[in-house]
């Protein structure tokens, strides 16, 4: 039996390329793991045309803004004006969330500031409601930018993972030795590419326009 991952199952059912396209596609990822799937699909979309590309991650077709519009029923938990969160199908772990904008980027990074910020601030709402919902004893708040970060879906998101003693979640990396002077000169490089930040114009005095009328009646 053929099995996809599930992001890409909610793309087969939403994308509109050709019946023949879809089962080419298909075939070139059956029997593959979920990852190499998508490492797979990736190279697929790369030979589409644009439009074709278009067709299956475009606005209309992306699952999560199929979600946001309402088009694929899911287990919302919070919903603003810029962004929604649901419950994850495949969770890591008991509450496992997912929060994500309601306007399609294909990552993090692709957001404006403001805009990640106010996302972030949600996420931070959520985890704070599962400490107290679910009695959650810590949580994860991850988000990948990009396929090599882990990012397995077409939209940008973020994970909320509630964590409990003794659970199986695995979140790490094998903490490295640095060279001091790369240490240095990657914080350099890193430094020069943040924007500054804009000076704040300052606020403009407010010249009252007297009513000499006024003053007059005023001066004794
Ligand atoms: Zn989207």
């Amino acid at each position: 039996m053929e099995t996809f991952n599930r992001y890409l199952i909610l793309m087969f059912e939403h994308m509109v390329l050709t019946p023949e396209k879809i089962n080419a596609i298909k075939s070139q990822l059956a029997g593959l793991s979920p990852d190499a799937q998508q490492e797979k699909l990736q190279e697929i979309v790369a030979t589409l045309e644009p439009e074709e590309q278009e067709q299956l991650f475009g606005k209309q077709q992306c699952p999560f803004c199929s979600m946001a519009e309402g088009k694929i029923p899911v287990n919302k938990v919070y919903e603003d004006s810029e962004c929604i969160a649901i419950l994850d199908i495949h969770p890591a772990n008991k509450g496992h969330m997912l929060l994500f904008p309601k306007k399609h980027y294909a990552m993090m990074a692709q957001m404006p500031d403001d805009e990640a910020g106010r996302l972030f601030a949600a996420a931070n709402k959520l985890a704070k409601a599962a400490f107290e919902a679910l009695n959650a004893a810590g949580s994860n708040i991850i988000a990948g930018n990009g396929a090599i970060a882990g990012q397995r879906a077409p939209h940008a998101l973020v994970n909320i993972i509630p964590r409990f003693e003794g659970d199986k979640v695995v979140v790490g990396w094998n903490p490295a030795e640095v060279d001091e002077k790369e240490f240095d000169s990657i914080a350099a490089k890193i430094k020069a590419k943040i924007p500054a930040e804009k000076p704040k114009e300052a606020p403009k005095p407010v010249i009252k326009k007297y009513d000499t009328n006024e003053v007059k009646r005023r001066v004794p």
